[in-house]
């Protein structure tokens, strides 16, 4: 019989009753107490604590409830050869691309602004642009950054996207690898984040990208607080060469208290709620990959250990 454990920190109980429905010819743990001496295969993790994957007897397959997984890379904690495979769903996608609409039409329709004039009684309408003056660059063209770099083309933001390999996107211009990223951000009103944290992600949003853009742009950054080097982004907004950021993750979460980004005025935080991960869909790709597996058929959303994501 399949044994899966649910490794996870959250509702564990809730997650279980969703696979056993889903597969209700394998066992489903919550509890280390359940191993006994019989192989459990499959573990549903999120962050796991350390030891928590080497206790699990005969584990073949790592299965995440998030999409990034480089806390799994970096913890030295899944035996080399193991197969990981990331959260591609269309309810993390839907929410992503939510978010990002959210942020960018609330800056390119200035309600903060508003708010705050609204604060004060102060009737003062801006020069309105249309989505069309606008440029906006998406970092990563995946599960996430291509829905919504599609959204915000159909809006009809002039749309730029970068990925490694340069993927096309409806309605939007692509360029690939480091060589096509000047040419992605150069000039650009707004620069969206949907990056996977690797060894060429890290601190790749510095002094130098930002400067490269619009003056008086937007930051928008739903992926990892890594991406982006904070003091630099400090400075472009202290200097006015961005207008707003709006970050939904950060480099320590969460924020700690004496973060200069809690109180600065040009900042949007928000606490790592972009793209939740919701349990039902989440567990009908779990569930279909832990099919496949059984049947000898190559699983979806592998994690390539090579590239990092
Ligand atoms: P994905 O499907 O793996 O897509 C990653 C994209 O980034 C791909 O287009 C890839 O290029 C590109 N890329 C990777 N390395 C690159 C490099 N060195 N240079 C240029 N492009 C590069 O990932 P995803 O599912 O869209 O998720 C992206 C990230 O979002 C996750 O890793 C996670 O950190 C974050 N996330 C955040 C939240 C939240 O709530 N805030 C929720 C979910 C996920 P190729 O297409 O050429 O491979």
């Amino acid at each position: 019989m399949t044994r899966i454990y649910i490794a996870s920190k959250g509702d564990r109980a809730g997650l279980a009753a969703l696979f056993r429905a889903a597969l209700p010819d394998a066992e489903v743990m919550i509890d280390p107490s359940e191993f006994g001496d019989r192989p459990v295969s499959f573990a549903v993790v999120g962050r796991p604590d350390p030891g928590t994957l080497a206790a699990i007897p005969g584990l073949e397959v790592v299965l995440s409830l998030n999409a990034g997984v480089e806390h799994l890379l970096s913890s030295g904690e899944v035996p080399d050869g193991m197969p990981i495979v990331r959260m591609v769903d269309d309810g993390l996608a839907a929410g992503m691309t939510e978010w990002v609409a959210a942020q960018v039409m609330a800056w390119h329709r200035n309600i903060l602004p508003y708010v705050r004039l609204q604060a004060k009684g102060t009737w003062s309408p801006f020069r309105e642009k249309l989505a069309s003056e606008r440029i906006v660059t998406v970092l990563g063209a995946g599960a996430l950054g291509r829905p919504a770099a599609e959204l915000l083309a159909h809006i009809g933001f002039q749309t730029r996207v970068w990925s490694r390999t340069a993927r096309p996107v409806a309605g939007a211009t692509s360029f690939g690898g480091p060589d096509g990223l000047r040419d992605a951000v150069d000039g650009a009103d707004v620069l969206v984040n949907l990056l996977p944290l690797t060894e060429q992600t890290r601190d790749l949003i510095d002094g130098p990208l930002l400067t490269a853009m619009a003056k008086g742009g937007l930051l928008v950054n739903g992926a990892r607080g890594a991406h982006v080097v904070d003091a630099d982004l400090l400075a472009a907004l202290d200097s006015g060469q961005l207008s707003l950021a709006a970050l939904d993750v950060f480099r320590t979460e969460p924020l700690p208290s004496a973060d200069p980004l809690w109180s600065h005025p040009a900042v949007l935080v928000s606490p790592h709620v972009a793209a939740p991960t919701h349990p039902a869909p989440a567990v009908a790709e779990m569930a279909a990959n832990v099919r496949r597996y059984l049947a000898g058929q190559p699983m979806h959303n592998v994690v390539d250990r090579n590239a990092g994501y």
